[in-house]
């Protein structure tokens, strides 16, 4: 009986014989696999249509949905003023930081086999891409990049909200917006609602920071914004863009068959992002000061749809900014890219002290369908509703 020690350097040399033995066999039978022609169209050679079984399981969610509802849609279009004539925007470093020329193939059916009926009503309605009127004295740029840009009339200039990922869509979106509304009048403040990176990534696009840094343009966030914006963005940053990329697909092309939207917008720009850091904090609970002129009350909510967010209301424009405490989708509540875990229930009344009984805990269209969520904020606020469409 040869000794554990031969029979272990016999074992390698023995599986290895299996190997190759199973290598010739097993080369030599035809393949068993079921051959399917690969699909005309799909962006990959060995792109197969969707099996009967997928099929069946989108048709049945389709009959779900009130498909048959189209106010989305009209909504949409509401305010429209100019469209954003490039379909994509060049990165300063030369390649592509954004392009919308890869989705208009949503709108060259009314339905796709492959594609959910959900994510296709959404990925359309995310096709739009332009210069919006929200409210006289109120306007958005939409559609370049996952995040919106929003722009109020201030006394000296433009009060900034949320300015987009990257510096190259936040160039474009202020030159379509001064081509048609922007007076050529100057930022004259910016305002972060919350600690992730779509609503802050973009800031060096549209202000300087030595404008920043000499007190000329304020810039102001929720409470600790900075704190958590490095914990997440930072400390867990690498680890959570890695995952970003299996969460929604990044890397798989736009198509029917691919990538065909991200819920929010289609899809995160690619160009320079960079922060400039806060010089005004709220503090509070709920607080109120004039930015440029223009009279606002601050609501902080924290650990709602990030660790630090705030509401914004305008008195005098009875016009309500919601951040991303409401979305026209479903909330993330807990994405596989890892991002702080939010508290649905949360994301309308942050705090007991702030919170009354009969304010809806969430009003996100799609739990509360869109009569609960308008009436929700009616009875709140009275208001017409500001939310980052995205
Ligand atoms: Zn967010």
């Amino acid at each position: 009986m040869a000794t554990r020690r031969q029979f272990l350097a016999s074992v390698p040399a023995a599986a290895a014989a299996f190997a190759v033995a199973d290598r010739l066999i097993f080369d030599a039978a035809p393949a068993r696999a079921q051959q399917i022609d690969p699909l005309q169209g799909h962006f990959h050679p060995k792109g197969k249509a969707p099996s009967k079984f997928t099929l069946e399981v989108l048709r049945k969610a389709k009959e779900t949905l009130p498909l048959g509802d189209t106010r989305d849609f009209e909504e949409q279009k509401k305010g429209f003023i100019a469209p954003m004539k490039p379909l994509k925007i060049t990165a300063d470093a030369g390649h592509v930081a954004w392009d919308m020329e890869r989705f208009q193939f949503l709108d060259e059916q009314d339905e796709f086999d492959s594609i959910h009926a959900s994510l296709l009503r959404q990925s359309k309605l995310n096709n739009n891409y332009g210069l919006y009127e929200v409210v006289p004295g109120i306007y958005q740029v939409r559609g370049l990049d996952l995040s919106d840009i929003s722009f109020v009339r201030g006394k000296t200039g433009w009060i900034v909200f949320d300015p987009l990922v990257s510096t190259e869509v936040v160039r474009a979106a202020w030159k379509l917006f001064q081509d048609h509304v922007g007076e050529g009048l100057p930022v004259s403040a910016v305002i972060y609602s919350h600690t992730h990176g779509d609503h802050w990534g973009g800031v060096r696009g549209i202000v300087d920071e030595a404008d920043v840094r000499s007190g000329k343009v304020p810039v102001i966030a929720p409470v600790d914004f900075m704190e958590f914006t490095v914990s997440e963005n930072v400390y867990a940053g690498n680890a959570m863009n890695r995952r970003l990329f299996y969460q929604y697909g990044l890397l798989l092309p736009a198509s029917p068959h691919g990538y065909v939207g991200q819920g929010l917008g289609q899809a995160v720009s690619a160009g320079a992002t960079g922060l400039i850091a806060p010089t005004k904090y709220v503090e509070k609970d709920i607080e109120e000061f004039e930015v440029d002129g223009v009279r606002m009350v601050f609501q902080n909510t924290p650990n709602t749809e990030a660790p630090r967010e705030m509401n914004t209301y305008i008195p005098d424009m009875k016009a309500l900014w919601m951040a991303e405490n409401v979305i026209a989708s479903l909330h993330n509540i807990c994405g596989a890219r890892r991002s702080a875990i939010r508290c649905a229930g949360r994301n309308i009344s942050p705090t007991r002290s702030t919170a009354s009984a009969s304010r809806p805990r969430s009003c996100s269209r799609r739990i509360t369908g869109r009569a609960g969520a308008t009436s929700a904020f009616r009875k709140c606020y009275a208001v017409s509703v500001i939310s980052t469409p995205t």
